[in-house]
């Protein structure tokens, strides 16, 4: 004890000044991430910070939490708290002015020293969960209807068609492109899945755009022709970006595909390479019938179609555009859509100019 008394006088504060390196309450309130109210024993705030003020849409300081906080499970929550009875989370849902979710997590102090309040806004949380069991339902449900349709073909065959060789035939033609969808599905869930596991990850290789585009006009001039369509390239010289070529590669070959499937009936699709200030642009244009304007923002979600019956007749799968959006995001670049009914649409991929 004797020798521990000088060293604990030396580290104990002197003076006011001193004193204002120990924080305050009030400090760490201002420090949390999260909305957070302090009420006293009586239930009335006596410390809110910004974030709490703001989520409330007023100063709750020196008021009865009932008063800026109407939720009856909140409220109990606090009483027990404030009564010493430890604490509780509880979640609930606003409806105004916009639906959102919150967990309250509710805190005792001590006893006759009040509660603290964190608030956590779980409604982001909530869309991804969402989000994500959908995904698995429609990827599910995707897979089971070409799935179906092959068992549906197999008993035929094994049954009805048994002694007729020329029906058997075109069953397995039939069963042929079945399966042919769902391998494409397949493919397709798998380059989602490997690129949005990467897409924090920003590519380093260098790309010249206008050769790609060159590659994929070639690679194309197939199908181009099959649909009675002219597939133009409208760009000169190089034109750099720092990227992932089989990944840009996918992206036009996704776009012009979707162009000649969709817009062949303008008859030409133009790629046009271009650079704007300190974008490099390639866009994909078609004069077919456009696309309504209320689809635009939904388009690049996974299994959004405009058309589903359609666009599983062409052989679609319903990821092509989100697989685009999901790789321009990786290039830290942007995807523009425009469309006008009639006249045709035009996809626009923007990224940064390297050098
Ligand atoms: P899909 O495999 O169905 O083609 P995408 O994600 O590539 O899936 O495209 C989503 C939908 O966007 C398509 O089903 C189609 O309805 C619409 N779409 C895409 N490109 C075009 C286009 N050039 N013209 C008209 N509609 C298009």
């Amino acid at each position: 004890m004797q020798l521990l008394r000088p060293i604990i006088r030396s580290i104990r504060p002197k003076g006011p000044n001193l004193n204002s390196a120990v924080p305050q309450p009030a400090d760490l309130i201002h420090a949390l991430p999260d909305p957070a109210l302090v009420v006293d024993a009586q239930g009335i705030v006596s410390l809110a910070n910004e974030q709490a003020a703001e989520m409330l849409e007023s100063d709750p300081v020196g008021r009865h939490l009932s008063a800026s906080l109407r939720v009856p499970a909140v409220l109990e929550a606090m009483k027990e708290a404030t009564a010493g009875e430890g604490g509780a989370s509880v979640d609930y849902d606003v409806r105004v002015p916009v639906p959102r979710s919150f967990r309250a997590h509710v805190s005792c102090l001590g006893p006759g020293k009040g509660a603290l309040i964190v608030l956590r806004d779980l409604t982001r949380e909530q869309q991804i969960e969402r989000m994500r069991a959908d995904f698995v339902a429609n990827a599910s449900h995707e897979l089971r209807t070409p799935l179906a349709a092959l068992s549906g073909f197999l008993e035929t065959i094994q049954g009805a068609a048994k002694a007729d060789q020329k029906a058997q035939e075109r069953f397995l033609g039939l069963m042929k492109s079945q399966a042919e969808r769902m391998r494409r599905l397949i493919d397709d869930l798998l380059s989602l899945s490997r690129i949005e596991m990467n897409e924090h990850v920003r590519p380093s290789g260098e790309v010249d755009l206008t050769q790609v585009a060159a590659h994929v006009r070639d690679v194309l001039s197939g199908m181009a022709r099959d649909f009675g369509c002219e597939l133009k390239l409208d760009g000169d010289g190089p034109l750099t970006v720092a990227g992932s070529r089989d990944e840009l590669v996918q992206v036009l070959q996704n776009l012009a595909e979707n162009a000649l499937k969709y817009g062949s009936s303008g008859k030409l699709v133009e790629i046009i390479v271009r650079r704007s200030g300190d974008w490099a642009e390639v866009s994909v244009r078609d004069h077919g019938p456009g696309i309504a304007e209320q689809h635009i923002p939904r388009l690049t979600e996974r299994f959004y179609r405009v058309n589903v019956q359609d666009s599983r007749s062409r052989g679609g799968t319903g990821l092509g555009l989100a697989i685009v959006k999901h790789i321009v995001n990786r290039h830290r670049g942007r995807l523009v859509i425009t469309s006008e009914l009639g006249k045709g649409s035009t996809f626009t991929m923007k990224l940064p100019v390297k050098g």
